[in-house]
C-alpha cells in the first residue's frame, strides 16, 4: 500500500464541470488525475420516484470528455428497495454488467456517489474507505467497493454484480450523480479489506485467560507485512501482534492480562504495508469477554467419574468407619478393581482446577506427594487435595492446573504398598503432610481432612 502518495495526489474537481456546485468538491480517492487512463469507467445521474419507487438513470455524458477512459460501461440497473423518510434514507440495489463492446475488463470496481452542496452520501460504504479521508485534507467520497469476493476484483467481461447502497437524500432530493470505476491493479493504490473476525473460544473474565482470533486479510496488492490488534482494555499492551497463518489468515492469542471484566471490547485490527509503515487497512471488531463457568470437582482416578476404581479393595480401609492397627482412615484409598499392582502407573488426575503447592517426596510411608489448592471452586472456599504415593509427579509448585489435569501416576511408594492412590481433601490451604490416621472417629481429621469423595460428590460438577 502505497497511501503516502495519495496524500499528494492532486483531486480534481471533477463535478464542478458537471453539475456547477463547486463550492462541494467531488473528489474520487484515487487515480483522480483525468490524465490518468482508465480501463472501465461511467458517470450518471440517478433519480427516482419514491412513489412508483422506480428509478431513471441517465448517462452524464458531457463529463466524459474530461476522462482517458478505454472503454464505457454500460448503464447499470437500479432496484429501489426503500425511502425512509425520517431518516431520509433511500436503499436500492445497483446491478452493473459489464458488456463494453470491446470486451475489456477492468480490476478494483467501486462505485463513488460525489458529494454535493444537498448532502447527498453513500451511508454504508465500505469502511476501510474512509482511510483515504485525511484529517485536516481535502474531503473525498467514500465508495462502496463491487466484486469484493473476486481476486482483485476484476470484473471480468459479462460479469455481473450487484451492491446494496444506503444513501442519506436530505430533503427527499433524489438526484444523486455517481460514477463507477474499474480500473487496473497499477492505477489505484487502494487498501483492500480486512474481514471473517472470529474469535474462537470464550475469553473469560480473569487474568491469564485466553482465546484464539483469526481474521482474513484480503490484500491484494500482496503488500501486507504487518497486523496488529489495539486493544489495551484486554491485553495491557497498546498493540499485540498477529501471526501469519496462512492463505489470507492470521491468527492471535489474546490474553486477558487485564483480568478485563465480563463485557463487549472495541478493539481495532491493523495492517501496514511493507516498508511504509503507513496504515494501510483497519477494522474494528468486537472481542467478547465472558464470566467464567463455575467448575466443581471431579474424582481423581478415571476423571471424572472413577469408573473402574474401588475405595474398598485396597486392605479395605474405608474413612471412619474401619478400625486398623492405625486408627481410622483420613483419606481415600484408591485402587484399580481387581486389585494388587494393575493400577501401576495409572493416571492421575487434578480433581479441579488449582495451583500446585507441594510436589516433592516426603520419602517414609508417604513418598511422592502432589498439593493443589482450589480458591472457591464451585464456591467451596480454599480446599487442598492431596495425591500420594505417587511413581512419576509431571508438576511442580506454583504450576497452575486445569481440572481433570494429569498430574502423575498411582505408584507404590518405592515398594512399600501395593499400587494405589492415596487421596486426601482438606479445608484450607495446609501444605502440612501429618498424620492420615485418627484414634477415634472425627468428621474433620487435625489437618482439615474431609471425606473426600463425599466432598467430590456434593461439589461434582467436572
Ligand atoms: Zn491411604
Amino acid at each position: 500500500m502505497h497511501l503516502k502518495n495519495l496524500y499528494g495526489i492532486a483531486i480534481i474537481t471533477l463535478l464542478s464541470f458537471i453539475c456547477g456546485c463547486s463550492s462541494q468538491i467531488p473528489l474520487l480517492p484515487c487515480n483522480s488525475e483525468p490524465s490518468i487512463s482508465r480501463t472501465l469507467l461511467g458517470l450518471w445521474a440517478l433519480d427516482v420516484n419514491p412513489n412508483s419507487m422506480s428509478a431513471r438513470i441517465e448517462p452524464m455524458r458531457e463529463a466524459f470528455a474530461h476522462f482517458k477512459v478505454t472503454s464505457y460501461l454500460p448503464t447499470p440497473s437500479i432496484k429501489v428497495n426503500s425511502w425512509d423518510s425520517s431518516t431520509e434514507t433511500l436503499d436500492v440495489d445497483v446491478t452493473i454488467v459489464n458488456e463494453n463492446y470491446l470486451h475489456v475488463y477492468g480490476y478494483d470496481v467501486r462505485l463513488i456517489i460525489y458529494s454535493d452542496n444537498i448532502g447527498h452520501k453513500l451511508i454504508n460504504a465500505d469502511d476501510y474507505t474512509g482511510l483515504f479521508d485525511i484529517a485536516g485534507g481535502a474531503e473525498i467520497n467514500p465508495f462502496k467497493a463491487y466484486a469484493k469476493g473476486v481476486a482483485n476484483r476484476k470484473l471480468a467481461w459479462k460479469a455481473s454484480q450487484t451492491e446494496n447502497l444506503q444513501i442519506k437524500c436530505p430533503g427527499a432530493n433524489f438526484q444523486v450523480k455517481f460514477a463507477i470505476d474499474a480500473s487496473y491493479p497499477s492505477n489505484c493504490a487502494e487498501p483492500y479489506m480486512i474481514d471473517g473476525f472470529n474469535q474462537g473460544s470464550e475469553l473469560y473474565d480473569v487474568e491469564g485467560a485466553t482465546s484464539e482470533l483469526s481474521v482474513k486479510v484480503l490484500d491484494w496488492q500482496n503488500d501486507v507485512d504487518t497486523v496488529k490488534l489495539l486493544c489495551p482494555q484486554i491485553t495491557g499492551e497498546s498493540e499485540t501482534p498477529f501471526i501469519f497463518d496462512s492463505g489470507t489468515f492470521w491468527k492471535l492469542n489474546i490474553v486477558n492480562n487485564s483480568a478485563a471484566p465480563v463485557g463487549l471490547y472495541d478493539a481495532i485490527i491493523k495492517a501496514t504495508s511493507s516498508g511504509s509503515g503507513t496504515t494501510a487497512l483497519f477494522d474494528v471488531v468486537t472481542i467478547v469477554v465472558s464470566e467464567k463457568p463455575l467448575r466443581g470437582f471431579g474424582f481423581p482416578v478415571a476423571y471424572p467419574t472413577a469408573s473402574g476404581y474401588s475405595l474398598t479393595e485396597y486392605d479395605g480401609r474405608k474413612w471412619m468407619d474401619y478400625l486398623n492397627p492405625y486408627g481410622y482412615h483420613l483419606g481415600d484409598d484408591w485402587t484399580k478393581i481387581g486389585g494388587g499392582d494393575n493400577d501401576c502407573g495409572d493416571p492421575v488426575y487434578a480433581v479441579g482446577d488449582g495451583v500446585v503447592t507441594y510436589a516433592q517426596d516426603y520419602l517414609g510411608v508417604w513418598g511422592n506427594i502432589v498439593m493443589i489448592k482450589h480458591d472457591n471452586i464451585d464456591n467451596t472456599g480454599t480446599m487442598t487435595s492431596y495425591y500420594a504415593h505417587l511413581t512419576e509427579m509431571y508438576v511442580q509448585v506454583g504450576d497452575p492446573i486445569t481440572a481433570g489435569q494429569v498430574i502423575g501416576t498411582i505408584g507404590d511408594n518405592h515398594g512399600h504398598y501395593y499400587c494405589h492412590l492415596h487421596f486426601e481433601i482438606r479445608n484450607g490451604n495446609s501444605t502440612q503432610v501429618g498424620v492420615a490416621f485418627t484414634p477415634t472417629i472425627v468428621t474433620e481429621g487435625p489437618y482439615g481432612q474431609i471425606d473426600p469423595s463425599k466432598f467430590i460428590n456434593d461439589h461434582y460438577n467436572p
